[in-house]
């Protein structure tokens, strides 16, 4: 059981590629943001701590993600099957809790994954982003990669489409400088500790792109357990 973290820039499709190899390879999908959610409503002590910060308008702390964490990456099933971290660690103090909870577990991590990609390409992409305007939809559309198939126009409910205020160009190059400047250390801890791989997504397939990946993986003696077998080009 190899146990993974995806890292990378908002737009690199990240979500995706991750979503792929953990699926191929029976890895249990962690992301953040949903385990949030779940917390939530779980109705745990901890998911009660969390509701009760975010209804009054307060940031997660470091120390209760961190322990939403280590509740999950203990349970039988990441044990058994190893894990695919996406949103976790955010920072070099986060990356030395993971590690710190792995030993807990008797793991440890197999590589932190950099999915990395053209700046033009993701600030193209981020800007390209349209959403439902009925927020019981809410579809997301993306007018190069996935346009409805009416101009402005959900497929799904017939809505009008927008863009985001935080979609547009200027907020796309706002936050990839945001995601360096926060990202930059954590690289760099994962590069010191000979973890890191990185693999450049492109705008292809995303078959493609996964390729790219196992790749990277193979080259850096990363990909153990015959995951990414030699698929066909
Ligand atoms: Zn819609």
């Amino acid at each position: 059981m190899s146990n993974y973290v995806f890292l990378g820039p908002p737009g690199a499709g990240k979500g995706t590629l991750g979503e792929l190899f953990s699926r191929r390879m029976g890895l249990v999908h962690i992301s953040t943001g949903a385990l949030l959610r779940e917390e939530m409503s779980s109705g745990s002590e901890l998911g009660l701590q969390v509701k009760d910060l975010i209804s009054k308008g307060g940031l997660v702390s470091d120390q209760i993600v961190s322990a939403m964490i280590a509740k999950r990456l203990s349970q039988p099933d990441v044990l058994r099957q190893g894990c695919l971290l996406d949103g976790y660690p955010r920072t070099a103090a986060q990356a030395d809790s993971l590690q710190e909870i792995l030993n807990e577990n008797q793991r440890s991590l197999e590589a932190a994954v950099l999915i990395d990609a053209e700046r033009q390409l993701l600030v193209t992409r981020l800007s390209a982003r349209r959403v439902c305007s009925n927020k019981d939809c809410g579809a997301i559309y993306n007018v190069q990669t996935k346009p409805p198939l009416k101009e402005g126009v959900c497929d799904r409910c017939s809505s009008a489409l927008y863009q985001r205020s935080d979609d547009s160009e200027q907020t796309a190059r706002e936050r990839l400088r945001v995601y360096e400047e926060q990202t930059a250390p954590l690289i760099e801890y994962y590069r010191q500790r000979q973890l890191l791989v990185i693999t450049y997504s492109k705008d292809v397939e995303a078959e493609e792109n996964y390729r790219c990946l196992c790749e990277a993986l193979r080259q850096a003696g990363k990909a153990n357990r015959g995951c990414c077998a030699k698929n066909k080009v």
